[in-house]
């Protein structure tokens, strides 16, 4: 006899902001018979809305939920992205792009780094970024997307840039029509099952009770239930990550071209982003306020923006690090309400979604919870954040920046022993630490150590069986394929108009 089937699980997600309604709809979507979904959120509170640039993960989420891209890239006014313009960061006056895209390919089973820190060494190689078709079409403000298939047109991948402010209303537009319930308004209590302690219903201002079996935290830095109300403590890592403030000011685009990628310029006390999206370009100076003032970091962001200011500079301000366990009682943190790691590689919304893909993953099968599946929730949740904060931390730390006081503590702070372990496996032989989860893996190393100087003492020993003419030979056709590739592409912009012209006319 077949098992009689289960109600669906009650769940309420707290918060309606990205990750609130990312959230709500991935469930609804995804778990269809198995989530009955309400979303509570209160317009007193409002969102963070800022977070404008992405991940290429980005793209699987979207598909997965059977959104049209290019509906969702008009109501977000977003852009392509390529990768991310870092400047200034190793040492003043050098930059490098960090590209979704590999650098040239293995060759006799050794990584294309190995072949061109063959030719380096002998004076013979050119830039790095001429071997990745990613970096070569951000350079060249071209955007196609890849064919999909086994060739050079498929080695790069892309994400966008979209108004932060636009994504949660559709989203939610998006949640309501697939059946998610929505509740507005402020939650004053909390109500909990005295034996277990696990959250039974939450109460709004004006008297409403909402009750569920499941509740997800979306409530940003306010983490009103898995912070507030269960007590779940904060690992801080300011000590590693320095900043903890941002000032951000959007404003008009200066010049015709739109960018497929965002640019990253190390300031005196943090860094600043330019994102351009297709109506307006953002910006924001994300600094550490142990090192210069909100004012000062105000006036910094208003001389430095290159249009018009559309609005005064907004000052958020938030505390690096993570709750030590994202999944406690029948509470599951997304978003800001779990942590928070800056944006200097984008990661925040990846973080929310990968949260999300977890749980889908490890979703309880009735009300009561598989303590084993919390536990494996909240193992790969602490993985995803360490492998991005040890990747963020290297950013600040391979440097030989001596021109301030925040340069010269990043530079000689103690990092993570993860991450010095790494630092030194590539020192003594260009090596990258293997592994198939979580993030960046070694196009992304590798880009910010040899963009930031980080040489290492030698490199694969077999790369000295080729004869190096012939090496130099092979890489040099590499190049002119990708520069004809490139040239063949159509500028960004013209590709987002056609898009956007194509589907005006479906319309
Ligand atoms: C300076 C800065 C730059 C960033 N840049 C990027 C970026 O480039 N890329 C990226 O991926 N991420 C970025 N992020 C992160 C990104 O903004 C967040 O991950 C994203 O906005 C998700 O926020 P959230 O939904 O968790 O929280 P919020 O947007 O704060 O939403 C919280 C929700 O909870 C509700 N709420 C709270 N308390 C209550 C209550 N008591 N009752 C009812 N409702 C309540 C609010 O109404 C709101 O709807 C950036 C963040 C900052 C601070």
């Amino acid at each position: 006899m077949s098992e009689p089937a289960r109600p669906p699980l009650r769940v309420v997600v707290l918060g309606g902001g990205t990750a609130g309604w990312m959230t709500a709809a991935g469930l609804a979507r995804l778990l269809p018979g198995m989530a009955n979904v309400q979303l509570i959120e209160s317009e007193d509170i409002g969102i963070v809305g800022v977070g404008e640039a992405t991940l290429p993960h980005i793209r699987g989420f979207v598909e997965r939920l059977g959104i049209d891209e290019a509906a969702f890239m008009r109501a977000t006014h977003a852009t392509y992205k390529l990768g991310i313009d870092f400047r200034d960061f190793g040492r003043l006056g050098e930059s490098y792009i960090h590209p979704f895209g590999s650098f040239g390919e293995e060759v006799a089973g050794v990584g294309f780094h190995h072949w061109w820190l063959q030719l380096q060494s002998q004076g013979m190689a050119g830039d790095l970024g001429n071997y990745s078709l990613a970096v070569a079409a951000a350079r060249a403000d071209r955007f196609a997307p890849p064919a999909g298939d086994a060739s050079l047109a498929s080695t790069y991948g892309y994400a966008y840039q979209f108004d932060a402010t636009l994504f949660g209303p559709f989203m939610r537009d998006f949640g309501l029509g697939i059946g998610v319930a929505r509740h507005e308004g402020l939650v004053i209590e909390v109500e909990r099952d005295a034996q277990t302690g696990d959250v039974t219903a939450l109460v709004l201002e004006d008297g409403r009770r909402i009750e569920g079996d499941l509740f997800v935290d979306c409530s940003g830095f306010r983490s009103v239930l898995l912070g507030q109300e269960l007590g779940e403590e904060w690992e801080d890592w300011t000590h590693w990550l320095p900043c903890d403030r941002a000032a951000a000011m959007p404003c008009t685009h200066a010049t015709g071209a739109i960018r497929p990628y965002t640019t990253a310029t190390a300031m005196p006390a943090g860094w600043r982003w330019r994102i351009p999206l297709q109506h307006r370009m953002g910006n924001g100076y994300v600094f550490a306020s142990s090192f210069t003032s909100e004012d000062e970091a105000c006036e910094t962001i208003r001389s430095a923006a290159d249009g018009e200011p559309l609005a005064d500079p907004r000052i958020l301000r938030f505390r690096p690090g993570r709750r030590r366990r994202s999944w406690s009682h029948n509470v599951v943190g997304v978003g800001l309400a779990s942590g928070f790691l800056e944006p200097l590689e984008s990661t925040s919304i990846y973080l929310a979604q990968m949260a999300i893909t977890y749980l889908i993953e490890l979703f309880p099968e009735g009300p009561g919870i598989d303590p084993r599946d919390r536990n494996e929730f909240n193992r790969l949740v602490d993985m995803e954040y360490d492998r991005v904060r040890d990747f963020l931390i290297l950013h600040y730390h391979a440097t030989t920046r001596d021109d301030s006081d925040f340069w010269n503590h990043v530079r000689t702070m103690t990092v993570p022993d993860s991450l010095a372990d790494k630092m030194e496996l590539w020192r003594r032989a260009g090596r990258i630490e293997k592994y198939s989860d979580g993030l960046f893996y070694d196009a992304s190393w590798i880009a910010v150590y040899l963009g930031q100087g980080v040489f290492p003492e030698r490199h694969d020993p077999r790369t000295s069986l080729a004869d190096p003419a012939r090496v130099e030979g092979a890489l040099e056709r590499l190049k002119r394929t990708i520069a004809d590739h490139v040239a063949a592409m159509p500028a960004h912009a013209d590709y987002l108009h056609r898009e956007s012209a194509r589907l005006a006319e479906e319309a």
